[in-house]
């Protein structure tokens, strides 16, 4: 098995709007089997759909609701139950094209949180959100910012077994309670500038899978991040595991298969 899988990435952002070709082509080439399009608002549900009709058995979609809502031009609020309002019946209709429910989770930045109810608020949209993934058996593809712990004890008590936590940016003491729920976490390219190395350390390779994130999280700041960067967390992680290059590779596809066996159909052993 010789490739990559991004399982979270924003391929519908507007910044790919003028050469988004050009970047599933050069992702191929620099070793990417499938990528996950994962969604933040119920507005961009149907982009998803398209990319992933458009590139199929490449680009599979995620949808769901981000627990950091735009609000047109440039402000941005916590999410709030009536977000969800036009994004379930789209899943509904779309779900036996999903492989995971996403992105979801909780953000605590004090910026988008000002209050208990606020953060309540993102609360109740993961809880239904988890609840949906269950329903329609689907993973989640996971946000958590600031709020590293209440996210991974919420998905624990709302017994979610199948989770990827995306650029956890919580303890790694938290995280192995997660690695112990069965729990996934992807690394994005931005690992190499953050403070997150101890993570990367403490997690077994088992539970851990690749990312981009693109356009953000890339290794540079305020540049914008393509798939083809994964090359580079598989090289991060391969050094601070002292394992080859190889193995991150074969190791992490292994566990984006266990957790999205969707993508059975774009990778073969
Ligand atoms: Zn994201």
């Amino acid at each position: 098995m010789q490739g990559y899988v991004d399982c979270h990435c924003h391929i519908s952002a507007g910044d790919f709007d003028k050469d988004v070709e050009e970047v599933i082509e050069n992702s191929k080439k620099a070793g990417l089997l499938a990528l996950l399009a994962v969604a933040e608002h119920a507005g961009e549900f149907n982009k998803i759909i398209e990319l992933s009709q458009r590139f199929s058995g490449f680009v599979f979609p995620c949808l769901g609701v981000h627990p950091v809502q735009e609000v047109p031009p440039h402000q941005q609020r916590g999410a709030a139950p009536q977000d969800l309002d036009a994004a379930i019946p789209v899943i509904e209709k779309y779900k036996d094209e999903l492989v995971a429910i996403g992105e979801v989770g909780l953000d605590f930045t004090p910026r988008f949180v000002s209050s208990e109810s606020d953060k309540e608020n993102q609360r109740q949209v993961l809880i239904r959100q988890a609840q949906i993934a269950k329903e329609l058996d689907l993973p989640l593809n996971v946000h958590s910012r600031s709020a590293g712990r209440p996210t991974i004890h919420l998905l624990k008590e709302q017994g979610v077994e199948k989770a990827l936590l995306h650029a956890f940016d919580g303890k790694p003491s938290v995280a192995m309670e997660g690695v112990k729920a069965g729990y996934f976490f992807s690394i994005p390219p931005s690992i190499i500038r953050s403070e997150q190395q101890k993570l990367v350390k403490q997690l077994p390779l088992e539970n851990i899978c690749l990312e981009t994130d693109s356009p953000a999280l890339g290794p540079e700041k305020q540049v914008r991040n393509e798939p083809i960067n994964i090359r580079i967390s598989a090289e991060y992680i391969s050094t601070i595991k002292g394992v080859s290059l190889e193995t991150v590779m074969e190791v992490t596809t292994q566990n984006a298969l266990r957790l999205f066996p969707k993508l059975k159909s774009a990778i073969r052993p």
